[in-house]
């Protein structure tokens, strides 16, 4: 497993969850490893030990999502503290849930700030960094796909905008011999979705396979994405939903 040696990660919202878990199977495959975090700051470190501990390089940056020239500057800074950049992975997300009557225009707005200006920041700023084989990986959400219940349009609307800024990258970066792909992760047990919540079990109760994810069964999907077994595949949204869309 060191199909990614050699090559420099930048995983937004690495200090917690799925990103934390992305962040170790992408070092885990050789890989140095840099992550964002805004508040987390001392689990933001303990991942970045993580990656250390497993031989590579690891890095910490505070970096709010919502703000573009905080990203871009963690791109650059990523990019030259590590030699370079082959691999962006667009994690950091909020997860508002609530009637359209109850979240208001400002919430909105920072929202759509992290989950959506955020990525297309990053990926505007690592556009420049990255070269052939490059990668921009992109987490979604099963709700971009179904959404089951109601409080969620705001949250879904977000990452469907991903789908099409992964296809629209897709096309305009292919030349340079980058791909731009997304992945959907279903119900993951995080401190955004904990499994021990009382709806916890209607709601993996959606999926084919009857239970949460762990974050390491999206991680490993990311990984796949970012390494060489992966490069004829872009453009695409790849589900990691335990069949929540089937
Ligand atoms: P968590 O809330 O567990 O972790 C969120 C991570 O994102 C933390 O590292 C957090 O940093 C970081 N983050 C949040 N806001 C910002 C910001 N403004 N700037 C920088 N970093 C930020 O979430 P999950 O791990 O559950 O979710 C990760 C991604 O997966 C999100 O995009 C989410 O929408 C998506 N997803 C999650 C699912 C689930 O069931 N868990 C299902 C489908 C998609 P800090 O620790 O500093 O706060």
């Amino acid at each position: 497993m060191n199909e990614l040696h050699g090559k420099v990660a930048l995983v937004t919202g690495g200090s917690r969850g799925i990103g934390a878990a992305i962040a170790r199977a992408l070092a885990a495959r050789g890989a140095d490893v840099a992550i964002t975090y805004v508040n987390s700051e001392d689990r933001a470190n303990e991942v970045a030990c993580d990656v250390k501990e497993r031989g590579r390089r690891g890095l910490a940056l505070r970096a709010d999502a919502a703000d573009p020239a905080a990203v871009a500057g963690a791109v650059d800074e990523a990019a030259e503290l590590l030699g370079r950049l082959d691999i962006l992975v667009n994690n950091a997300g909020v997860f508002p849930v609530g009637a359209l009557s109850e979240l208001d225009i400002a919430t909105f707005d920072r929202t759509v700030a992290v989950n959506v200006r955020g990525p297309y920041a990053a990926a505007r700023a690592a556009a420049r960094h990255l070269g052939d084989g490059g990668r921009i990986i992109s987490i979604g959400s099963n709700v971009a796909e179904r959404v089951p219940f109601p409080g969620l349009a705001l949250y879904a609307l977000t990452k469907t905008a991903l789908a099409g800024m992964t296809r629209g990258l897709a096309r305009e970066l292919g030349p340079q011999g980058i791909t731009v792909n997304l992945v959907h992760p279903g119900p993951t047990d995080t401190d955004a979705n904990p499994a021990d919540q009382p709806q916890a079990q209607a709601i993996a109760g959606l999926t084919a396979l009857g239970r949460y994810a762990d974050g390491d069964e999206i991680a490993s999907v990311v990984a796949f994405l970012a390494g060489p077994d992966a490069r004829y595949v872009t453009g695409a949204t790849v589900n990691a939903d335990g069949g929540w869309a089937a």
